[in-house]
């Protein structure tokens, strides 16, 4: 039967009536989830090991650079958490990134006008100086007029690039952001010695923080990038902007592989009672980055994974259709893990119902984001308002594209993200105050509790939440909603030219 519409000129006269009583979504009142998730509520929040986990992975296992020894031992680590808790199915699923990567010293010494040590560290997948470091003159470059700066760039030899956003950016941040990868190479070419570049030509956030990263999707870059403390950076930025030359040191010294490295995504299911064929993904990313623990990018989504896994095996329930826990790795060179997922279950895509993710960090959760899928809001919002007495939960139908929620909003499939408070994950975000103590216990128990929530209702409610959308109606969506630039720029647009309007 098909809902009947009211547009809002005939709003007056048709109101909510005219919507068939039952096709209105049901909430977990209605529908007959209840029972079990008053028992997940309980185990969830009296009974969590979500903060354990969190412990553990950020304690025992530690930092986990994608195809790192720590990241394949974070991997065996999540296999055997998955095997305790009684999961089915658990395994890994081995991919090859291009290339790894290690950190080795990165140290800075201004030397003029004044001297003292310069705070830095390198950004992902960049280079080296030469060995024992080298010397030379800091001077500019504007991120917002790359153009000069690349047919100018023979000016960098033997010199300290220090990036600064001066003027009005002259292009949109992807596609400066792109840009800014080919000033990298030509500089590295013409013979910097580094570039002070890891917030692009932005400060760097919190006090005597900085913050590394990979700069693009699957990039990697000869001359070293440093992320620079913004009391450091804005001093050597008070020195040109006075017209002094300033003096530094550095020794910047990291390693690639010769060629790809192996990684792998972990997986584990509680198999669907009914329908187990249909598949619904929870996750988050394995992989963090190094200078601390790794604890709110992303163990913090890792724990809230196992512990919503373990929270539901606990409760003896099984759902209707297949929960599968995947815990993603290369997530942070380019969300290579959940593309890879994609590839491996290209065949059962159709099967999938979409997919729910919580990566950003420690904050609470205070919301559901249906990546593209207006369809499915007002289901969602049944099941949220059922939630009302724990706390207000926004649903909107936004795209998360900083996520492994993105190649399932790529393929059509809700790709849901959990939205979260991120006052202090600014802070902690690929810096070495990622550690531990950021995360509190209760907040995480909070989030992990809603994550199995939603996860047991969305596989275990009589109706199917999602269908896969076909090429067409997808491409349109993601064109609709600005997000063609970027898939485009960074070589993962698929569609070619679908979607777009006849007279672009
Ligand atoms: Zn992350």
């Amino acid at each position: 039967m098909k809902r009947l519409i009211c547009s809002a000129a005939v709003l007056l006269l048709c109101g909510a009536s005219a919507v068939w009583a039952d096709e209105r979504p049901k909430g977990p009142a209605e529908d007959g989830t209840m029972p079990a998730l008053v028992k997940i509520m309980g185990e969830g929040q009296l009974n969590s090991h979500a903060f354990q986990y969190l412990t553990e992975l950020s304690d025992d296992v530690g930092p986990r650079v994608t195809g790192s020894a720590l990241e394949h031992k974070a991997e065996e680590w999540g296999v055997a958490k998955m095997k305790a808790m009684g999961l089915e199915n658990v395994h890994t699923e081995k991919y090859t990134i291009w290339k790894g990567w290690t950190r080795g010293a990165a140290d800075g010494e201004l030397l003029a006008p004044t001297h003292h040590k310069l705070h830095i560290d390198a950004m992902g997948w960049t280079g080296s100086t030469p060995a024992g470091g080298a010397e030379g003159d800091i001077v500019a470059a504007n991120l917002f007029d790359l153009d000069n700066e690349i047919k100018n760039v023979s000016r960098l030899k033997g010199k300290i690039v220090l990036m600064v956003a001066k003027g009005k950016p002259n292009k949109g941040f992807t596609a400066i952001f792109v840009q800014f990868g080919d000033f990298l190479k030509a500089a590295g070419s013409a013979g910097a010695i580094a570039v002070i570049g890891g917030q692009g030509g932005f400060k760097s956030q919190g006090m005597n923080l900085t913050h590394t990263g990979i700069l693009g999707f699957d990039n990697d870059y000869a001359v070293p990038v440093v992320s620079m403390t913004a009391e450091d950076q804005s001093q050597i930025e008070r020195y040109i902007d006075r017209g002094i030359t300033p003096r530094a040191r550095f020794n910047v010294q990291n390693t690639f592989t010769n060629g790809p490295v192996e990684t792998a995504n972990v997986v584990g299911e509680i198999r669907g009672r009914e329908r187990p064929e249909e598949i619904f993904v929870v996750g988050g990313h394995l992989d963090s980055w190094d200078l601390a623990q790794g604890t709110t990018d992303n163990g913090s989504g890792t724990a809230t994974t196992l512990g919503a896994a373990d929270t539901i095996k606990r409760t003896g329930e099984r759902p209707r259709r297949t929960i599968r826990f995947v815990l993603f790795t290369g997530e942070e060179q380019g969300l290579d893990g959940s593309f890879a997922y994609m590839r491996e279950h290209k065949a059962e895509l159709k099967n999938h119902l979409g997919n729910l993710i919580l990566d950003a960090g420690q904050g609470a959760v205070k919301g559901f984001q249906m990546g593209g899928r207006e369809d499915i809001v007002p289901a969602f919002e049944a099941f949220t308002k059922a939630l009302a007495n724990l706390r207000e939960l926004s649903v909107d139908d936004k795209i998360e594209d900083g996520t492994d929620t993105l190649p399932f909003s790529v393929a059509g499939l809700p790709g849901i993200n959990m939205l979260q408070e991120t006052a202090d994950y600014g802070f902690t975000h690929h810096s070495a105050a990622d550690s531990l103590i950021a995360q509190k216990p209760d907040v995480l128990t909070f989030n992990a509790t809603l994550m199995a929530l939603a996860a047991y209702w969305v596989a275990d409610r009589p109706e199917r939440l999602a269908t896969q959308w076909s090429a067409e109606k997808t491409a349109k969506m993601l064109r609709d909603r600005g997000e063609y630039e970027e898939l485009k720029a960074f070589n993962i647009w698929p569609y070619g030219d679908l979607g777009a309007d006849k007279n672009d």
